[in-house]
């Protein structure tokens, strides 16, 4: 392993350790990632001792003499240095009680450490000790399950599960992250156990959440957190989705697995979080607004509307910002099926300007949504939708480039309109930029100043008003 150990830091933390006397590992998450040959400049470290001590002792080693952070709660201590973020703490031994996951706490041997960790590929540790710098302690084979991809709990898997639930979470995203198996015996602790989540705080379940959101293929933890009954507790509109219901032998599509592949497409052209929560809620509000119509079959009006209704409420619940973030994908999942409405319909100027005013400057993310939710797997359908979207591509920017609505400000402000017509602010006021404003949108004047200033005289001359 010392080809791992090659950055002088290592050297540091080991001189320092010899120092104190304390024997001392690297240990957990950047062991596996180096073993991945993934990046990593997380730096964990355990020592039989006092890890406050170690790391205060290796600050004052470093160069520059970086700031401790001490957690004295947990008995552990924080460095930053260049991009490294090392977190010192001393080996310890855990034991759970039933209602919390909060552990009694003692000091204990590296082995005691390396059981209390979550999963094989976690706990893994590379010595520092001048005996055998840079050899690998594993003792529950954490190298053999990474080659096979397999999540594995050192000890008994209910026990882990239910000693901390969050691990059920963390299982998934390691899963989910690094494309591996959840072992068999794993799998099955995590159904009998799911109800334990609920001692979780939702801040925790929704670092997760996100986590898995970002992974390269996000569908692969939704279904396990479907599969295991997970998702069905913590975040049931979206376990809603899923099913099919027959009705005079109409069918409707699963909306679950759809949205998961909606959610994967997406996930191919953005890393962007929010993008794809909006792709996660474009169609949340299907199972509230379906409808069994005998002439047409399945229906479900209005579940964009209802959708981006629900968004507050969802984000609320799942402690996501309730900020403009919250707005963005509320306006998304409002918004995604507009460009698809316009192609159905001839292309008119006007329908596009108005696509173009009301989305603003996520015009471009609202494309892509919406190509993302092309997954007929209708051969003809699927040329036939396609081509209709480039032209809506084509046609948003011919319009954008000649009329310039993505960032719409109005080419008269109402101070302007209240200094020439010597108005309060009043009705009139409003009544006169919503007639600017509709007109450009329906085209019968160009956005511009001239044209605006025109058409304010006009309709001030209607309403009465004198200059
Ligand atoms: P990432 O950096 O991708 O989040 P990580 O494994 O480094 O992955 P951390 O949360 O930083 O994740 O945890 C560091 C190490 O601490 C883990 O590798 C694991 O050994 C241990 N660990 C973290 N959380 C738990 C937990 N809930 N139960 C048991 N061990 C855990």
């Amino acid at each position: 392993m010392l080809e791992h150990l090659k950055h002088p830091v290592f050297k540091t933390i080991a001189n320092a350790a010899a120092e104190l006397n304390f024997p001392t590992y690297v240990i957990g998450g950047h062991v596996r990632d180096c073993l991945l040959k993934r990046e990593s400049k997380d730096l964990d470290i355990v020592c039989l001792g006092d890890g406050i001590k170690l790391a205060q002792k290796v600050a004052d080693n470093l160069k520059g003499k970086p700031k401790v952070s001490v957690f004295k709660n947990f008995g552990t201590a924080m460095i930053k240095s260049g991009d490294w973020e090392i977190e010192f703490v001393g080996a310890r031994k855990e034991s759970y009680s039933r209602n919390s996951r909060k552990p009694e706490v003692e000091s204990g041997t590296l082995e005691d450490d390396q059981n209390r960790r979550d999963f094989t590929i976690n706990a893994m540790a590379i010595s520092l000790n001048a005996e055998d710098y840079g050899s690998l302690v594993d003792p529950f084979n954490g190298v053999k399950d990474l080659k096979a991809g397999i999540i594995r709990t050192p000890l008994s898997p209910a026990e882990t599960y239910s000693d901390d639930p969050l691990r059920m979470m963390r299982a998934i995203r390691f899963a989910t992250q690094l494309n591996f198996e959840i072992e068999e015996a794993s799998l099955e602790a995590i159904k009998q156990e799911k109800d334990r989540i609920k001692i979780i705080s939702m801040e925790r379940i929704k670092d997760e959440l996100n986590k898995i959101i970002l992974a390269e293929k996000p569908s692969l933890g939704f279904k396990l957190l479907f599969d295991t009954g997970l998702l069905q507790i913590f975040f049931p509109q979206m376990a809603n989705l899923q099913g099919v219901e027959f009705r005079n032998g109409k069918g409707h599509k699963d909306n679950f697995y759809h949205t998961l592949e909606v959610l994967d497409n997406i996930s191919e052209n953005t890393d962007d979080l929010w993008l794809r929560w909006a792709a996660i809620l474009h169609d949340i509000a299907k199972p509230p607004t379906k409808r069994f119509d005998p002439k047409v079959g399945w229906t479900f009006h209005g579940h964009e509307d209802r959708g981006a209704r629900m968004v507050p409420k969802i984000f609320n619940q799942l402690k996501l910002p309730l900020d403009s973030k919250m707005k963005y994908v509320q306006k998304l999942v409002r918004l995604h099926l507009r460009p698809i409405a316009l192609v159905k319909e001839t292309v008119t100027d006007s329908a596009v300007r108005r696509l173009l005013f009301e989305a603003g400057d996520d015009v471009d993310d609202l494309m892509t949504l919406c190509a993302a939710d092309i997954t007929t797997k209708n051969e003809r359908k699927q040329q036939r939708y396609t081509k209709n979207f480039k032209l809506v591509e084509e046609k948003l920017k011919e319009v954008e480039e000649k009329d310039r609505l993505r960032q719409w400000q109005p080419p008269i402000s109402g101070d302007e309109i209240m200094e020439y017509f010597a108005l309060p602010p009043s009705k009139e006021v409003g009544l006169i930029k919503t007639a600017i404003r509709e007109a450009i949108l329906d085209g019968d004047i160009q956005n511009n100043r001239e044209e605006a200033w025109e058409k304010m005289l006009e309709v001030g001359e209607n309403l009465g008003l004198q200059p």
